[in-house]
């Protein structure tokens, strides 16, 4: 016990003293989590970032397998069930539905071209996720920081 101070003032300061270590320790946590998060994030966005430029062809649309008839009375088609096989890609176009005949030789073209369209548009989203929690945790790390400047002084 310190000469001519009562106990229990003494007990307040110690412990207005451990608080304020804790607390900034806490704050430093805080700060560090949502720093080593936003770098982490960072990784990841750049790593997809990359993997969308990389994609040289992409088209976008659906590859359909119709069978139709084509409406001639002598085609074996016009009594029997089903029809002939018919290959399309469909696509919007500002605001409109194409559709095109695709030529034999093109199939496992437009099939690779669609699906990278899909995985390019996948990617997009994803980034697009990364950026708005980076955004949420870059306005949590300027709190924290903010917080532990203003402890920096008393008037604050
Ligand atoms: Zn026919």
């Amino acid at each position: 016990m310190i000469k001519g101070i009562p106990a229990t003032v003494n007990l307040v300061r110690l412990s207005s003293f451990v608080l304020d270590i804790l607390t900034s320790i806490i704050y430093y946590k805080v700060k560090m989590s949502s720093l080593d998060r936003i770098k982490k994030l960072e990784k990841q966005r750049s790593r997809i970032l990359k993997q969308i430029i990389a994609f040289r062809s992409m088209l976008p649309g659906a590859y359909k397998e119709v069978y139709c008839k084509c409406g001639k009375p002598n085609c074996w088609c016009y009594k029997k069930g089903g029809g002939h096989l018919f290959r399309r890609i469909t696509w919007s176009e500002n605001g409109r539905s194409k559709t095109k005949a695709i030529p034999e030789e093109d199939i496992d073209w437009i099939k690779e071209l669609t699906e990278n369209y899909r995985e390019f548009q996948k990617k997009r989203r994803q980034i697009k996720e990364l950026e708005g929690i980076l955004n949420e945790l870059i306005g949590e790390y300027a709190k924290a920081v903010i917080k532990k400047s203003r402890r920096q002084r008393d008037y604050l």
